[in-house]
Order: structure tokens, then sequence, then C-alpha cells
């Protein structure tokens, strides 16, 4: 499963230079209404229809804020092991652009919502613990739709007011992958507190990437630019790497790199300069008069603190203790809540953890992907239930079907949604187990093949595996195979 892929895969040698990564990140919020007003959040709705004066930006309304939207995001900063300031404060950051109707974006400046937490992750070097400087709300801004008429641009404000969350890293992070792992681990973080669904091709969990390089063991930071526009992980990986080597070949050449804003091309695999230092905006941040300062209460930190679910981390360690996973099995299952929640279902209906976990890890997920339902928190339209799982892995483990037949029995069950035990006998695929019926087949295999006998006698054993063929062949796969192997044996020695 791509999510999982740990951080040393493609590890990167930039000879002598040592790349410098921050990330900030934009995750969307999963309330029904926007930040400010009761307008709905959803993504896909026809333009502008999720709208109202407040959102549009109309004078003398007045915001008022979504709760959901401050508890979501105090839970994300107390699951990163977040301080949480018993004061933090909106402040109006300025800026003139069609998609912004007030003029302003409602965002936090100096006093954020938490601080300081951190956020694990894996590497070849172990595990590496990249720090959080931040998490701060803000409001979305509208969409600017450039390509739908010759002469002029649109503008949809239903994204204007969607409630967000910006989670900036510390400069820790030191290669592409480590950044892939990163992203991965955070947004596997707010999946299990369900506060964002991380999807990166409709939006609602992006990226920018801030990178420098220096030399290998230097003290001080090198020049950064902040690459913007990746719409999934591995867009964000290559992004970085290219962003790394082009800064790289500008400072062996002698140059220096410029202070810059830069927009990656997936397309053409390059980034191109949006703006400069010198071009920056001044948002001009002042404290927000509309709306109070936010007071959070030591008892409400604690409260959400002891109301967290598991997370992700501590299920994979769990998975280990508790079901003796193998820590790969572990790290896949747990990489999504819902299949890890799919696994422990199966799990509590029959015993047998590593079983359910290889047809989880194999066929259930290669069929999720075939049928795209592989995207976050689809579970329930997920083809094969637990029940039917764990009633599976059990026909193979009393020995009603062999394994090879099982997968015949799941390929029908995604289509017939019956029970296991139902489609085995529907089309007749108990297992032969009788003694007498299996040296029969044998028997008629071998009375066939007098020559490939004789072969076999004259020391040719590989020959084994062509009449195992045969006689499954003639039994209709349905032989029990190790049964098959012994007796075949036996009447080969006789
Ligand atoms: P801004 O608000 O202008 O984007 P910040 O100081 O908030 O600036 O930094 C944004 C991000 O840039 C953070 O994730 C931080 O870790 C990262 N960062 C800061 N300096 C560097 C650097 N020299 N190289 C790489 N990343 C950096
Ligand atoms: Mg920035
Ligand atoms: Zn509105």
């Amino acid at each position: 499963m791509s999510q999982t892929t740990p951080a040393d895969e493609q590890a990167t040698n930039y000879g002598g230079w040592e790349p410098v990564i921050g990330l900030e990140v934009h995750a969307q919020l999963l309330t029904e209404s926007k930040l400010f007003c009761g307008c709905s959040a959803k993504f896909g709705a026809s333009p502008n229809a999720h709208t109202c004066p407040v959102c549009m930006g109309f004078p003398g309304v007045l915001p008022v804020l979504n709760e959901r939207a401050l508890e979501f995001s105090l839970r994300t900063g107390v699951a990163t092991h977040c301080q949480i300031p018993p004061v933090a404060r909106w402040a109006r950051k300025n800026y003139f652009y069609p998609d912004l109707p007030k003029g302003y974006q409602v965002s936090m400046f100096d006093e954020p919502l938490a601080v300081g937490g951190h956020i694990d992750i894996e590497t070849t070097e172990g595990t590496k613990r990249v720090r959080l400087t931040r998490i701060h709300m803000e409001e979305d801004a509208g969409k600017s739709i450039h390509d739908a008429h010759d002469q002029h641009s649109l503008v949809d404000l239903n994204r204007t007011g969607v409630p967000l969350m910006e989670i900036v890293s510390e400069p820790d992070i030191s290669s592409p992958a480590e950044a892939g792992a990163y992203l991965r681990a955070l947004r596997c973080i707010l999946q299990y507190l369900e506060v964002c669904d991380g999807n990166m091709e409709e939006g609602s969990f992006r990226c920018d990437a801030n990178v420098s390089v220096r030399r290998v063991g230097a003290e001080t930071l090198g020049t950064r630019t902040e690459i913007k526009n990746m719409n999934s992980f591995r867009s964000v990986e290559r992004a970085i790497d290219t962003e790394i080597r082009r800064q790289i070949d500008i400072l062996e050449d002698g140059g220096r790199i410029v202070q810059e804003t830069r927009n990656w091309d997936a397309d053409r695999g390059r980034s191109t300069p949006m703006r400069s230092k010198e071009h920056a905006h001044d948002y001009r941040y002042f404290p927000e008069p509309d709306l109070l300062p936010l007071t959070i209460e030591p008892g409400r930190v604690d409260g959400i603190r002891d109301a967290l679910p598991e997370l992700p981390r501590e299920r994979r360690s769990r998975f280990v203790d508790q079901y003796g996973l193998p820590a790969y099995d572990a790290e896949v299952l747990t990489a999504r809540r819902d299949l890890a929640d799919y696994f422990e279902a199966a799990v509590a209906l029959h015993d047998n953890a590593k079983s359910i976990s290889n047809w989880i890890m194999g066929d259930v997920l290669r069929v999720l992907r075939e049928a795209r339902l592989d995207e976050p928190l689809v579970i329930e339209r997920w083809p094969v239930t637990p029940e039917q799982i764990a009633g599976l892995v059990r026909l193979i483990d009393d020995g009603t079907i062999s394994g090879k037949i099982a997968k015949t029995v799941f390929e029908d069950m995604q289509e017939s949604a019956e029970p296991p035990a139902e489609v085995v006998e529907r089309r007749g695929l108990r297992q032969v187990t009788d003694q007498g019926a299996i040296t029969a087949a044998i028997d008629t295999v071998l009375e066939k093949n007098p020559d490939k006998v004789a072969e076999y006698r004259g020391g040719k054993d590989k020959l084994l595996g062509f009449f195992v063929g045969q006689v499954m062949k003639a039994t209709g796969g349905k032989a029990n195979p190790k049964a098959v192997n012994e007796i075949l044996r036996a009447r080969l020695a006789g």
C-alpha cells in the first residue's frame, strides 16, 4: 500500500549537500458548515451555490464561530503533543485578490491555537521526530477559474470561508522521502481523529514545501524557496527532489538562491517562479475586531486528551503485541483507520490474525484498488465484509476448502455477496479429503502417463509437480493438496 512506503525507499544522495525541508499543511476540517456562517462546506456543488452575505463579505455582517471547527483543531493540537496556550487570537491577513471578497482572510498570527508539538516518522535510521512549530485556524479563499472563458476569469465562492487548519513544521525534514513519510503520518492522524478526510486531489489536504540546501555539516540554514501546487504525495516528493537539485546546481555554479515562491508543474516535472521576496505581500496583519479572542480552559484541554481515540502508532504496536503480527503487517493495516477496524472485526469472529491479515493485505486491498475504493473512509462501500473474510479463513482452517479454492470463493463473494459457506455449497467446492477418492484419481493419472512414471522412478524428481497438477485438475482443484502429495509419493515409490 502506498501510504506505508518506508521513508528510506528512495534514499537519495545529494553529494555533499544536505536538504532542509519545512512543510506547511492546510487541512480542511470535516465540518458540515463553514467557519463563520451556516453555508455548507461540502465540495463539488455548482458554483456559488454555497454562499451567503457573511462568506461573500457584504458590509455590516458579523461572523459567528463554528464551535466544531475549534474542537477539531484543538483535538489535532492535543493529538500531536502541542501545548495549547490559554488565549488564541484571530487576525486579519490583508491582500487583494478576486477570490477573496472581504479583502482579507480571517486567520491567526502571533497567537495561534497550538504550539510546539511533534510527529514521529519511520526512516532508514529508525524513528525520527519532526517538530511542529504551530497549528492555527483560518478560513479558505474562493477559487478563480481562468480557463472557462477566453476574455475573462470567473470566481466560485463555495470554498470561501471553509474552515482550514494550518499545520507548520520546523525545518526538521531532510529528504523528499521523509517529507512523504511526514505527510502520510500527519494525514493518518487527522483521519483517525476524524477531523479531515485527507483527500489531496480534491484539495482538502494541501501542502506547501519550504526547501533549502546547505553543505553537509554546515551550521546555518541556506536561503529557502517555497513550492506550491502539488496535488499528490508523489508530486510533493518529486517537486522537492527537483528543487533540491535545482538549488545545488545553482550553488555549484557559484550562483545564489533567490528567496521566492515557486509553482510546481506536474506535467512538465519542473517549477517556475510565482513571486519573489521583493514583491512579497505585506499582509498588514491586525487583530480581528469582530471576533472575541479564544480563551481555552485547561480543563477543556484535559477533556479532549482523555477522549482521544487510539492513534496510528499506538494501534500499530498494539497489533504487534496483541495479535502477534509482523511489524510490516501492523503498519499496512493501521495506515487507515477503516482498514484496521475491518481487520479487528474479522479477527473477533475467527481467531487467526496472520491469515486474516494476509487476506486483507493481499486480495482485499487489490480488489479495493481495482474498484478505486481505496480512498479514505469508504469502508461502507466495500464489497466483502469482515464477516465474510473471517468465514472464509475459518473454512480453510477447518479443512473444508483449500487455500486455492478459497480464491475462487473470494471472487464469487464479490459478485454474489453470499456468505462463503453458501458459495462453497452452491458451487460444490468442498475439499476432497477422502483417501479413496484421491487414490483413485492418482491411479488414473499414473496409468495415463507410464513414460513419466518411469522417468520419475529413474530419478527425475521434478515431475512430482506435474503429477500433482494433473491430479488437482482431475478433481477440479478440490483435492486436499497435502493428501495428494503424500499419497502420490507413496504410489510412485512403490
Ligand atoms: P512564512 O510564513 O513566510 O511561510 P515561516 O517562518 O512561517 O515563514 O516558515 C514557513 C516554513 O518554512 C516552516 O515550515 C519552516 O520550517 C520552513 N523554513 C524556514 N526556514 C527554512 C529554511 N531555511 N529551509 C527550509 N525550510 C525553512
Ligand atoms: Mg509559507
Ligand atoms: Zn456563507
